[in-house]
């Protein structure tokens, strides 16, 4: 997308429908979970528009709550019918955009584990056992504020870190309420992000973050 999708406001409804990009088995790669099988719930449109945002997420398709469970279970199972990724990641663009809540209590009852990745300017009650990761976004100007119920509620932030971006190359103190993990961020340039990589060591050596890498990227799966 790299800055080009339109900022899409958030929804209503009673979350029977979702707009939904790409539903799909994988390892997650990042931040607090980064390792375990999971099965990815991507949501279409995003409130925000960043410029290194490498992610396809227009052009979703209406599910309903029924379709969208079912193909979650056909894919957290392996051939012989077995669940192998307790785990369900619902993502974007933006997850808090459109009214996730109905689909995390159904994942819950089902027995998955549920986590949010989210940028952090929007908030839906959600029940207390889902994870929260937020990423803050720059604008270039600042972080966009993280909304102070979403604080509340949040297992680990995700912040990128970066030694081109200016706006990418400090934790900011406010970021208290939750664990810190700072990714290099990916700039598509070998050299730059050898780079970052060091810079995101040296914060969490040297500040006691915790480093998040890309690891679905270093392997090669989506
Ligand atoms: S908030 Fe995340 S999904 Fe949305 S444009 Fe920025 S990087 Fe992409």
């Amino acid at each position: 997308m790299f800055g080009q999708n339109p900022l899409r406001p958030p929804v209503t409804g009673d979350g029977s429908v979702l707009e939904v990009k790409h539903v799909f088995p994988t390892l997650q790669g990042e931040g607090p979970f980064a390792g375990q099988p999971a099965v990815f719930i991507r949501l279409a449109g995003c409130n925000l528009a960043c410029h290194f945002c490498d992610t396809e997420f227009e052009d979703g398709k209406d599910m309903t709550l029924v379709t969208l469970l079912e193909h979650v279970s056909q894919l957290s199972c392996d051939e012989k019918g077995k669940r192998v990724r307790d785990l369900v990641v619902i993502t974007g663009g933006e997850p808090l955009r459109q009214p996730i809540g109905p689909l995390c209590d159904s994942l819950l009852s089902n027995g998955f584990r549920v986590q949010i990745e989210t940028n952090g300017t929007l908030y839906r009650p959600l029940d207390g056992s889902v994870s929260i990761v937020c990423s803050p976004k720059n604008t270039g100007q600042g972080y966009h504020p993280i909304r102070p119920d979403l604080a509340d509620r949040l297992s680990a932030y995700k912040f990128l870190v970066s030694t081109r971006d200016t706006a990418y190359a400090e934790i900011p103190e406010w970021a208290t309420q939750a664990p810190v993990y700072v990714q290099p961020m990916d700039e598509y340039d070998e050299a730059q992000n050898a780079k970052n990589l060091d810079f995101a060591t040296q914060l969490a050596q040297q500040r006691g973050y915790r480093l998040s890498l890309q690891m679905h990227k270093l392997l090669g799966i989506a």
